[in-house]
């Protein structure tokens, strides 16, 4: 068994995982709003039916491991249920739990991938740089044999679904731009816009210096949600208080995250430090994350200095599930791109479901992911959206490869990029 967290922040305060899941009463008021359970209409792939799994098995009375496994592994962890829930239910920290309790080790891959992002980031980086150079190439496709043959499919159905590979990661892009530095804020680049979409980090940065003045980019490692979320929980920690370090000594200022799973996250930090001697790095992480700020949260305050883009045509809204049910942020994200948008904006039907993507889930389980990211789709098209804003990387990614699949007349923006184009065609920058 992998190491769990045993104790858990829920709505009633610290609970263990057990007192945790008893307060699930089975009512089922959250079935429908389950995407898993939707698509399928399995009781086992249901908020309901994953709390019950994990309270036998924490009750020792687990009698169908692999069922069990299926069951939690193909939950998205989106947290729609906990907000449907009266009882606000954490159900993605008890499936993780139930992962962790039924995991032995990880997989070797995410070891790997979890201790170079805390011993040697730069080494991961020369990696990507690696991966990057032979996917512009089209070579990547010759290596998907021996990825396959290697235990390692994974890695192929990430390399056909993501379609980008920036020529530079954000830290050299933004080391170009040098721009001023100053303390209204502190950047923290979480993994997403860093290696993959440079972008939107650099649009981050852009907006926020437009919107609040100079402030200072972190060059902080990887918040630890992918330790955290594949059972390395440790690495997860340690990243944790290197983050926390970094920022106590980077000032006051608040600390601005720019993929909503990540922020969501880094909100989220005391959790990671509960139990008997962990009392001053709880405390640390308390601070931490009062500090923490979604990009989505500076946008909607600043919503009254957006310009509007009165030919930017029809733009609609995705919520992160980490906005939405991790952050609750619902009216925020969308007074700032109403803001810009404004007579263009639609509300699309479903804005609020999971698109399928969530982290792995779409690499791993493409069948089930396909089928809520159709629905996405149906939805954005129905409202003849040609713009669909959403602020986690993750959805960049899913909405991206179902827009090319089922309505290629759209594209997907992050929020980032949507306020930054809008100050910058005002502004001339
Ligand atoms: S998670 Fe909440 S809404 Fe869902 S069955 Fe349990 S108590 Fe009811
Ligand atoms: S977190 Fe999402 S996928 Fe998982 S049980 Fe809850 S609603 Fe369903």
């Amino acid at each position: 068994m992998a190491e769990t967290l045993g104790r858990l922040l829920t709505d009633l305060g610290e609970r263990s995982d057990y007192d945790a899941v008893s307060q699930c009463s089975r009512c089922g008021y959250c079935e429908q709003a389950c995407p898993t359970y939707v698509a399928t209409g399995r009781e086992s792939f249901s908020p309901r039916g994953r709390n019950q799994i994990v309270r036998l098995m924490l009750e020792g009375k687990l009698d169908d491991p692999v069922a069990a496994a299926e069951a939690l592994s193909t939950c998205l962890l989106c947290g729609a249920c906990t907000t449907a829930c009266y009882a606000k239910v954490s159900v993605p920290d008890i499936v993780l739990e139930g992962r962790r309790r039924l995991r032995g080790k990880s997989h070797w891959l995410v070891r790997r991938v979890s201790r170079l992002l805390v011993e040697n980031r730069r080494g991961l980086e020369r990696l990507l740089r690696i991966g990057y150079f032979f996917k512009r190439l089209g070579l990547s496709r010759w290596t998907r044999p021996f990825l396959r043959a290697a235990g390692l499919p994974v890695l192929v159905e990430m390399d056909e679904h993501v379609d980008e590979t920036p020529r530079r990661l954000l830290d050299e892009e933004l080391a170009i731009k040098n721009a001023p530095k100053g303390d209204a804020w502190l950047y923290f680049a979480p993994c997403g816009p860093r290696y993959l979409f440079p972008r939107v980090g650099t649009a981050t940065c852009a907006a926020l210096g437009k919107l609040k003045g100079p402030g200072t980019f972190l060059e902080n490692s990887c918040c630890g949600l992918l330790a955290h979320n594949y059972g390395e929980l440790e690495d997860a920690r340690a990243l944790a208080r290197r983050a926390i370090e970094d920022a106590e000594k980077a000032g006051s200022a608040p600390i601005v995250a720019d993929c909503s799973s990540c922020a969501a996250f880094l909100k989220s930090y005391p959790q990671l430090f509960l139990g008997a001697g962990a009392d001053d790095w709880r405390a640390r992480a308390e601070k931490f994350s009062a500090r923490v700020r979604d990009a989505i949260e500076i946008y909607a305050e600043s919503a009254g200095s957006l310009p509007a883009e009165n030919d930017a045509g029809a733009t609609t809204y995705h919520d992160s599930c980490r906005a939405l049910n991790g952050e609750g942020l619902k009216d925020a994200p969308r007074r700032a791109v109403k803001a810009v948008a404004g007579e263009g904006f639609r509300e699309m039907p479903g804005a609020d479901v999971c698109c399928g993507g969530a982290g792995a889930f779409a690499f791993v389980h493409d069948g089930l992911s396909d089928e809520v990211l159709r629905r996405k789709i149906g939805g954005a098209a129905s409202v003849q959206a040609r713009t669909i804003v959403t602020s986690s990387t993750s959805c960049l990614i899913q909405l991206a490869r179902g827009l090319r699949k089922y309505y290629p007349d759209a594209q997907v923006v992050h929020i980032s990029e949507y306020v930054a184009r809008a100050l910058g065609e005002r502004h001339g920058a």
